[in-house]
């Protein structure tokens, strides 16, 4: 087994609730690593969110020992052979090792193992497979470290079964690039083509777990290299029926400061969402970006449309889009916009006008306003009422 010589370090890999999680089963005569997301990152030296950790106790062994320590076990996902223990406030993904036994290509089906060699083959990416003890000592069973160093996805074993077994993993081979890839060097050939030959797999998966793999995906720094990639290997329009990835790099070069903000990058897409599984606020905020991609609101406008987020996502997409930048004022726009009231009110115009008419009028005038940049004052909107 590798042991790399420097141990990694960190804030979360000292914490004293996953340091006394970590004694309780070592106490009792178990083997528990750090695994995946944890290890990648801290020997990237990116911020770890999330611990993930691995151990040769049965689910049933981890939730009594963590009882026994004082810990707080939850059955998260026992089918899966994991549980989620907090401890010290901090939750712990706890997964016993595994191995694959079968597969429908929607999701492994795994058996409980105590090799971790056998743990590591059935994961997705080498970079994935990397393992640390609690004093941060990583252990690296399939050499992915040179994969690592080199910030390269590669997937563990032969990319194309790897794919037939979970079909999802094509999806995670684009993000985790995004995230973490070499973007000078391009993806990995052997799987890019691996990804590009099997795409019509992704067909059988479900829309909540391709929707969360695009999300994580839009969200990564610059996802525009690898959204590229998928286009030209025929996966982008498997998810995104029509969608054209060309805006997307200018707008990443326009948005660099908050890619959290995944949705304007996907409205810039464009194509039909009906493989995906959005929120009704998504589906709607989505919706008025598209139709303000297509106007000619001004920034004040769209502001009072939509609000400051909502209007910046739109402004930034207009301008990405169209190849033009954003107006030098359109921050304060904005915010003019988004603080604004419309002057008129329906007692204004009553009794004279009543129900439908009413309401049109008033529509009406909230249009003129608009176009007006917000500058026509109630007077001079009455005027022409
Ligand atoms: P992050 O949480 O930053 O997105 P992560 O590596 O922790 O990255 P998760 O999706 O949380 O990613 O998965 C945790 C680990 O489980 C991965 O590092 C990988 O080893 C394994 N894994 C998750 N999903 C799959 C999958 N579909 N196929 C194979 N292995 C997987
Ligand atoms: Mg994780």
């Amino acid at each position: 087994m590798n042991v790399t010589p420097t141990p990694i370090a960190g804030d979360w890999l000292e914490h004293p609730g996953t340091q006394s999680l970590m004694q309780a089963l070592e106490a009792a005569g178990h083997t528990v690593l750090f695994v995946g997301g944890c290890v990648r990152n801290a020997l990237l030296g990116v911020p770890v969110t999330d611990v993930d950790l691995s151990t040769d106790a049965t689910p049933e062994t981890v939730s009594h020992l963590a009882e026994a320590a004082g810990f707080k076990p939850v059955p998260t996902g026992i089918d899966h052979g994991t549980v989620t223990v907090v401890a010290d406030g901090k939750p712990h993904e706890v997964t016993t090792f595994r191995r694959d036994v079968e597969t429908d290509g929607r999701r492994a089906v795994v058996a409980y193992s105590t090799d971790i060699a056998e743990d590591a083959q059935r994961r997705d990416f080498t970079m994935n497979a990397l393992y640390a003890d609690r004093h941060g000592r990583v252990i690296d069973p399939l050499h992915g470290l040179p994969d690592l160093h080199a910030r390269c996805v590669r997937f563990v074993g032969d990319p194309e079964t790897r794919i037939r077994e979970d079909y999802l993993r094509i999806l995670r081979f684009f993000r985790f690039h995004a995230a973490y890839g070499d973007p000078m060097q391009g993806l990995e050939p052997e799987g890019l083509a691996a990804c590009a030959a099997l795409a019509d797999g992704l067909h059988g998966i479900s829309r909540e777990r391709i929707t969360a793999e695009l999300r994580k995906l839009l969200a990564a720094h610059d996802p525009a290299p690898s959204v590229a990639a998928m286009f030209h290997a025929g996966i982008l329009t498997r998810i995104l029926p029509g969608a054209d990835p060309r805006a997307l790099a200018p707008l990443v070069h326009l948005d660099a400061a908050e890619p959290s903000r995944w949705l304007r990058r996907l409205a810039i897409l464009g194509g039909a969402t009906d493989s995906l599984r959005l929120s009704r606020a998504e589906v709607r905020d989505l919706d008025h970006l598209r139709t303000a991609l297509g106007s000619s609101d001004t920034p004040a406008a769209l502001g009072w449309r939509l609000g400051a987020d909502l209007a910046a996502d739109a402004i930034l997409a207009r301008a990405a889009t169209f190849g033009t930048h954003p107006p030098w004022d359109w921050q304060p726009q904005v915010q003019r916009g988004a603080t604004a009231r419309f002057p008129v009110t329906a007692g204004d115009l009553m009794p004279a006008m009543q129900g439908a008419a009413l309401g049109a009028r008033l529509k009406q005038l909230e249009n003129r306003w608009l176009a007006s940049d917000l500058a026509l004052t109630r007077e001079e909107l009455l005027k022409g009422a």
